[in-house]
């Protein structure tokens, strides 16, 4: 494999594609016309996680068994950092959204028992059901 690299070597030798079979790669860097290194690399695909391994998962992607902790699926170069992020994302949405539902049940819950409860708790109970409401639409601007 002969491939002119200008710059960053590493990048443009590893790169990100996936590795599949045993090969070698030849680095000679050349610096003002003279040859300075000569170096012979030996690229293996990736070892397959171990079966029982607690660092093993299965690709979203392509249901294949990958490391739990990099970035791409060993398989088929599945950004999982990515997918991750999304569902984490995803799930404190999800979470927020329910604070949401139940500060304005609070809030609306707050507004119809008020008149009936006794003068002195009156504005203790509006005053939490018009807090509740508030907290509810701050929390929905973002
Ligand atoms: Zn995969």
């Amino acid at each position: 494999m002969k491939q002119e690299i200008n710059g960053d070597v590493e990048g443009g030798i590893a790169g990100r594609d996936i590795v599949r079979q045993e090969h070698s790669v030849d680095v000679r860097i050349k610096v003002g016309g003279d040859w300075i290194s000569v170096k012979t690399v030996n690229v293996s695909p990736h070892k397959p996680v171990p079966e029982g391994n607690p660092n093993r998962r299965e690709c979203p992607q392509c249901a294949e068994v990958t490391w739990l902790a990099t970035e791409e699926c060993i398989a088929c170069g599945y950004n999982l950092f990515a997918h991750d992020a999304k569902a984490r994302r995803k799930r404190i949405d999800r979470r927020k959204m329910k604070f949401i539902v139940g500060l304005g049940a609070v809030a609306v819950v707050g507004g119809l028992i008020g008149s009936f409860v006794p003068d002195g708790l009156r504005l203790w109970v509006y005053g939490f059901s018009l807090l509740s409401a508030v907290m509810a639409m701050e929390l929905t601007k973002d």
